[in-house]
């Protein structure tokens, strides 16, 4: 009893050294205090590029062929070569003092970089005083505020597996999930259009992601197919031409608004929808190309499930949006061995990431070709 008393207290020890390292941060928009972790690898202090993003609204992109990772801050590209002392920052090659560090899936920079270079290169934003990092972050136009439209819910189940598993709670589970990876590793406002099993109009749904001003909105499904051996991935955004196949999704889809708003409501999305989606998309149509491009690319090599292709349909929760907008087919909840891996909590976490991972991606883009 005493002795794991003993331990405990060690371990306990152990931790607040570690975390007496950390940096302090103040973040003067948001009036917050936070911590930036810090490892210790070869005797000095190191932070792990990616959780720069939350606290500076910054965002990385490694490359794992050469491990070279490309930091975008305040509208500047800074670039890192493992185990070198050098960076790139406005077409200048720089010296950190300390190398920076690559370990695995990770990418690490000394401390010291923060705390005195990056002040030197942002001294309107970034600042030291008494330890602390004083953080402004400009007011820019960028990837800041991400819709999540879980679809169906309450009295519209969607599509129903054979073995009873309903597309309403798959859509929602993944999308739960992505919220938290978008607000905890980007520092994203993430809103959702419905964050329980409830019904919600798909009307609504875009003129919440409207109201809201968000800068992406990403549809979340499971698919259906009359024939039980239909299985894999599809990604669409929004456009009038389209295949055979896109057209049978499309009215999947579609039909919720006869289904499950009544009749004659069809008819007036339909008058609607038009007159808007010329208005809103087209300028859009570029932007809701490449997210639907990284964020299916990701989701085929993170799962390695079947690629039936990114694809363009005339969805009516895509049509009224103001914003680079997609909508998502996770998998057929018709295909037996579909319907168990969607039911599955891990492999909705790797949706989960894999869909993350193409946001961060559009997110590296799109900020880039807003401040340049
Ligand atoms: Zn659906």
């Amino acid at each position: 009893m005493c002795k794991s008393r003993y331990i405990l207290l060690a371990a306990c020890l152990t931790l607040t050294t570690a975390l007496s390292a950390d940096i302090s941060v103040y973040l003067k928009n948001e009036q917050q205090n936070k911590k930036l972790a810090t490892t210790t690898l070869d005797n000095r202090e190191y932070v792990d590029i990616e959780n720069l993003n939350p606290l500076l609204g910054s965002v990385t992109k490694l490359e794992h062929g050469d491990f070279r990772a490309h930091l975008y801050l305040f509208g500047e590209q800074f670039i890192f070569l493992p185990n070198s002392a050098y960076y790139s920052f406005k077409n200048e090659i720089h010296s950190m003092h300390y190398p920076s560090l690559a370990s695995g899936e990770k990418f690490y920079l000394p401390a010291n970089f923060i705390l005195e270079q990056l002040p030197r290169h942002f001294p309107d934003n970034l600042s030291l005083k008494a330890k602390v990092l004083q953080v402004l972050r400009p007011k820019d136009k960028k990837v800041q505020r991400v819709i999540l439209d879980p679809g169906h819910g309450g009295r519209d189940p969607g599509a129903v597996g054979k073995n009873g598993t309903r597309e309403k709670d798959i859509n929602l589970s993944v999308a739960l999930k992505l919220k938290k990876f978008l607000e905890q590793e980007l520092g994203l406002t993430v809103l959702m259009t419905r964050s329980d099993d409830r019904f919600v109009s798909l009307s609504d749904r875009t003129r919440f992601a409207n109201d809201n001003r968000a800068d992406v909105f990403i549809s979340i499904h499971t698919n259906a197919s009359q024939s039980r051996s239909a299985r894999g991935l599809e990604t669409y955004y929004l456009s009038t031409a389209m295949s055979s196949d896109a057209r049978a999704v499309e009215a999947l889809e579609n039909d919720v608004v006869e289904l499950y708003e009544g009749k004659g409501e069809k008819q007036k999305y339909d008058e609607l929808a038009f007159i808007l989606s010329d208005l809103s998309q087209t300028e859009h149509l570029e932007n809701s190309n490449f997210l639907a491009t990284f964020v299916h690319q990701n989701l085929v090599s993170g799962t390695k499930s079947c690629d039936r292709g990114i694809k363009q349909a005339n969805f009516y929760v895509l049509r009224g949006t103001f914003m680079p907008s997609i909508l998502i087919e996770m998998g057929f909840i018709s295909n037996l061995d579909e319907e168990v891996l969607l039911k599955n909590g891990e492999y909705q976490e790797r949706l989960a990431r894999t869909v993350f991972e193409g946001v961060k991606r559009f997110k590296f883009r799109f900020d880039r070709s807003r401040t340049v």
